[in-house]
């Protein structure tokens, strides 16, 4: 949310090769920390140590999202090259219920909704194959329905497990 109220909120398309890798090395980064200070040196904070990490952590973990929205001129970069967490959220998110669904029949495919999309998300490739937006990247902003003149898109509940579409609501 805080990140929407920077001035980048159209993204110019997501960067490749190891930007990719970040979150991930962001991930591996803070649990060899963790696992250095408390296995290696058996650290274990008291309760006012613990909440310096706390506090710590949090303005680490936040400070990075400006500066690389500013730098990237994308104010989503953290989410898309930073975010431990979205690593993490992924495989529950493959699975999550609300999803983006688009009508191929209706689509014009002149992509107005990838152009809005702050996670560079290729929504017309889902929709012309049926399927609803799998990419565990999707921040349901619903963007893309809001823009989309022929209202081809919309929230659907429904679940999918390995290529089967076990409930639809639309
Ligand atoms: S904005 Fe709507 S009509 Fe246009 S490409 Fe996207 S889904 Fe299709
Ligand atoms: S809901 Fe937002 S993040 Fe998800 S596909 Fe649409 S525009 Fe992209």
């Amino acid at each position: 949310m805080f990140l929407d109220l920077l001035p980048y909120r159209l993204s110019k398309g997501r960067l490749r090769g190891i930007w990719r890798r970040l979150p991930l090395i962001h991930l591996a980064a803070s649990v060899i920390l963790v696992t250095v200070l408390v296995l290696g040196f058996g650290y274990v904070p008291g309760p006012v140590g613990a909440l310096v990490w706390f506090l710590g952590g949090c303005a680490l973990y936040y400070a990075p999202g400006p500066g690389l929205a500013y730098g990237l001129k994308d104010n989503r970069a953290f989410c898309k090259y930073a975010c431990p967490a979205g690593v993490l959220a992924r495989p529950a998110a493959r699975y999550s219920l609300v999803k983006v669904a688009g009508d191929p029949t209706k689509c014009n495919g002149h992509a107005e909704c990838i152009a809005v999309c702050p996670m560079d998300i290729r929504i017309i490739d889902y929709t012309r194959l049926h399927l609803r937006v799998l990419s565990t990247d999707c921040i349901l902003c619903q963007n893309c329905i809001n823009v989309c003149p022929d209202g081809a898109l919309n929230l659907s509940l429904g679940l999918e497990t390995h290529g089967i579409e076990l409930l639809r609501t639309r």
